[in-house]
């Protein structure tokens, strides 16, 4: 007789943690930063680190993430480290204002922008910024992807946002990126890279992922000098519908077809 396959058991990598009861003094904070759940996600950071790296994602010390392990408690990386190359002792535990309470290296100066998305999207439990190629050129040259191309972009992205370029480390560059992700989970940050956030680390380094391998497709498909097939509107509501059944929102939703669907101005910036 055959017995029914049981449901597919998926990790969950999401870290909980008890609102109202972050570590306060500063032996209670050390004992939570070297606790084992902690280290499980200190050794994910580096684990993330060294794929991004070896996708030349990042180059020389570039790139950084965080986590969020309490209402205002969260791991960073640390400055001046190459992300390949990272140690569990290297992370470092800020508060919401980045200022440091554990770790023994100096945190990144660009974990603000980081802490900044957090501020502007409760949703956002972790964070991953990198430089790759494609999608970094895209930021160079100021160009949001077209919409309506790839049904796994769709998805998982959404559309790609746009964060105006100030310099990296400062409150204006926080701020800027912090906006755009209330409507968006990937960011192209003008003239610098890319930052995605999601519901765990491994979660926001897919969508790094997601959109470097998009944007590598979209510019291949532009050196075809064969037009852009778009699919239909309709179709675009489809996978949106599906998005929200994985509890991402999408802001598009609300917009009319023509709205939905709007690729002029990506189109009209392409070389005849
Ligand atoms: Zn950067």
């Amino acid at each position: 007789m055959q017995t029914k396959p049981s449901a597919p058991v998926l990790p969950n990598y999401v870290f909980q943690w008890k609102t109202g009861a972050d570590p306060k003094t500063s032996a209670a904070i050390n004992k939570f930063f070297n606790s084992t759940p902690i280290r499980v996600l200190k050794d994910r950071i580096c684990d993330i680190g060294r794929r991004m790296w070896q996708r030349e994602y990042t180059d020389g010390n570039g790139g950084n993430m965080t986590i969020r392990v309490g209402d205002n408690l969260f791991l960073t990386t640390q400055t001046l480290i190459s992300k390949g190359f990272m140690t569990p002792d290297t992370i470092a535990l800020v508060d919401g204002e980045g200022r440091q309470l554990a770790g023994k290296y100096k945190r990144t100066s660009e974990c603000l922008t980081h802490l900044a998305i957090y501020r502007n999207q409760p949703a956002a439990r972790a964070t991953c910024h990198a430089h790759p190629v494609h999608a970094t050129a895209f930021a160079v040259a100021n160009l949001q992807p077209p919409t309506g191309m790839i049904p796994e972009a769709e998805v998982f992205l959404g559309q790609i946002g746009l964060a105006p370029y100030h310099t990296p480390g400062t409150q204006e560059l926080a701020q800027a990126v912090g906006q755009a992700a209330v409507n968006h989970n990937s960011i192209l940050m003008i003239n610098h890279g890319v930052i995605t956030w999601g519901e765990h680390i491994e979660d926001a380094y897919w969508k790094m992922e997601n959109t470097e391998a998009y944007c590598k497709t979209i510019h291949i498909a532009a050196t075809l000098r064969a037009g852009f097939s778009a699919i239909t509107a309709r179709q675009v509501r489809d996978l949106i519908a599906l998005r929200k059944t994985l509890g991402m929102n999408d802001p598009r939703e609300t917009l009319p077809d023509a709205r939905l669907l709007d690729n002029t101005a990506f189109l009209k910036r392409l070389p005849k």
